[in-house]
């Protein structure tokens, strides 16, 4: 199998890959290419029946699982994440052509890299046993045991890293797991999980490649222990509802609109860079990226040229292409989404610093790097999510009226504070209702360092030793 790259047509790394997971039968969607709109592969698409035998398969893998301890199951992920670094270029490659990620910058070859960092991470964390009281009379344990299996649904945007932050510690905690990921993005998962599964046991991690139906049905599971959930908002509440009548635990990471608040004592050339990846990594589409940036009034205009300087250098363009570190928009539907947004923003007499002008006729979905200045709260392209390439920039005065203003939305996943002086930062970050708050930073995670959101960006925390703890059940040992 080959692909034109633009340096010429290559074997394709992930042709043995694809040729793994494609299948020979049953109902298939084809999986274009977002950068060119070129067939890439074929994926199955599973039913609530193949769901079914995919929970049943795990809950018999379960037991046996389980009783292999946390000491052999972290051999088993490290030994997984060897497989990930060995087969990192071909998942790389699949991973830029499906998602549109260019395979350099903070992208694909990042993202396989996260993949198996955050699987080494679930296998070294240490889980104590906790002496939560001893009276010489009380003496109680705190302890987790598995949940069961446990279901991991995921977005589009990351799938490869998400979908590893969802599975490895549950299959570390001693749980078993059937993956559903996106519609959208189906190809690099099931790839991933072939190369995991080239190590773990029969039946302990499935997937199932089915549509929303699908995600309906794990969710409503009875054999379904907890749902690990990444995606829209509006997706989470439908979770929340279907996961009720079985009590099923849940880990919520949804949406965001993440603000930015840049305090007047800054040097702008020094943070541009910083804002810029802040907003634009994976060319927008990322959960806890900066979407809403406001500068006060002194730097405004200065912190505008030097985005514009930054943004105007970065290369947007096919995956494949190794100077590219911008891509597509993963989908049609986002495209249009954040079309709409800039639209609306151009209308009501914002002022657009770059770009703004997109090609609608293209086979790919490039929405061009987009900064827009004097635009204001109420704006759409301010109040909503726009999960792309465009980054509204608004002015400020006053600091309370700001972090009002910052705080205004039901979302409350991430935020950052820049300034020159960290105790500054530090005490507007602490009056930001957000999971995490970056200063001089924005949306850098750590497999050590919890991350979560507030308010309705979900609840629940991956990551670090609270996030082994989400994926078992607390039981205390009293006596
Ligand atoms: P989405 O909610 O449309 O889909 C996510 C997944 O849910 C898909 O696998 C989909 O098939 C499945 N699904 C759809 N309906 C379902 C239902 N009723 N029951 C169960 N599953 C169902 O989200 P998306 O468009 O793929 O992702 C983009 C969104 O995800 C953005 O809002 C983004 O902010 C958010 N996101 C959040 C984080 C985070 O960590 N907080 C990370 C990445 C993305």
């Amino acid at each position: 199998m080959t692909i034109d790259t633009p340096t010429g047509v290559l074997e394709a790394p992930y042709a043995d890959l694809l040729d793994a997971i494609t299948p020979e039968t049953g109902e298939v969607r084809d999986i274009l290419d977002p950068a060119t709109g070129e067939l890439i592969g074929r994926a199955p698409v599973h039913t609530v029946e193949d769901l079914d035998r995919a929970v049943a398969t795990a809950r018999a893998a379960q037991p046996a699982w389980a009783a292999l301890g946390h000491e052999r199951r972290s051999e088993l992920l490290l030994a997984a994440a060897d497989a990930i670094d060995a087969n990192a270029e071909a998942l790389a490659h699949l991973l830029s052509r499906e998602q549109g990620k260019p395979l350099n910058g903070p992208n694909a070859r990042f993202e396989v890299g996260g993949a198996s960092g955050w699987m080494r991470a679930a296998a070294a964390t240490p889980l104590e046993t906790e002496v939560v009281f001893d009276d010489g009379q009380t003496h109680a344990e705190l302890t987790y045991r598995p949940i069961g299996v446990v279901g991991a649904i995921g977005p589009w945007n990351w799938p490869q890293m998400i979908t590893v932050w969802q599975i490895a510690p549950a299959l570390r905690m001693g749980n078993t797991v059937v993956v559903k990921p996106s519609e959208f993005t189906p190809l690099s998962v099931l790839a991933l999980v072939h190369v995991i599964n080239s190590v773990l046991p029969e039946g302990v991690l499935r997937v199932v490649s089915g549509g929303r139906d699908v995600g309906a049905a794990l969710s409503t599971h009875p054999e379904v222990g907890k749902v690990m959930f990444t995606g829209s908002t509006a997706t989470g509440k439908a979770i929340i509802r279907s996961s009720a009548d079985t009590v099923k635990r849940l880990t919520l990471e949804l949406g965001g609109n993440d603000a930015g608040i840049v305090l007047p004592d800054v040097d702008p050339k020094a943070i541009a860079e910083g804002l810029f990846w802040g907003a634009f990594i994976n060319t927008g589409q990322t959960c806890a990226a900066l979407k809403r940036l406001y500068v006060h009034e002194d730097v405004y205009d200065a912190v505008c040229d030097a985005l514009v300087d930054v943004a105007r250098a970065m290369p947007m363009g096919v995956g494949l292409d190794e100077q590219n570190v911008l891509g597509p928009l993963q989908n049609r539907q986002q495209f249009e989404i954040v079309d709409r947004l800039v639209e609306a923003a151009k209308a009501s007499g914002a002022r657009v610093l770059l770009g703004g002008e997109p090609d609608r006729d293209q086979p790919g979905n490039f929405y061009p790097t987009t900064l827009i200045a004097d635009i204001h709260d109420g704006a759409p392209l301010v109040d909503e999510e726009q999960f792309g390439p465009a980054l509204p920039i608004i002015r400020y005065r006053d600091l309370d009226e700001v972090i009002e203003k910052a705080n205004g939305t039901d979302v409350g996943l991430g935020a950052s504070v820049w300034s020159s002086d960290r105790e500054r930062a530090r005490a507007v970050a602490a009056r930001i209702e957000a999971g995490t708050v970056w200063i001089n930073s924005h949306g850098a995670v750590h497999p050590m360092v919890p991350f979560g959101g507030a308010k309705q960006s979900g609840y629940g925390l991956e990551f670090g030793v609270e996030g082994l703890k989400a994926l078992g059940v607390p039981q205390v040992i009293n006596g």
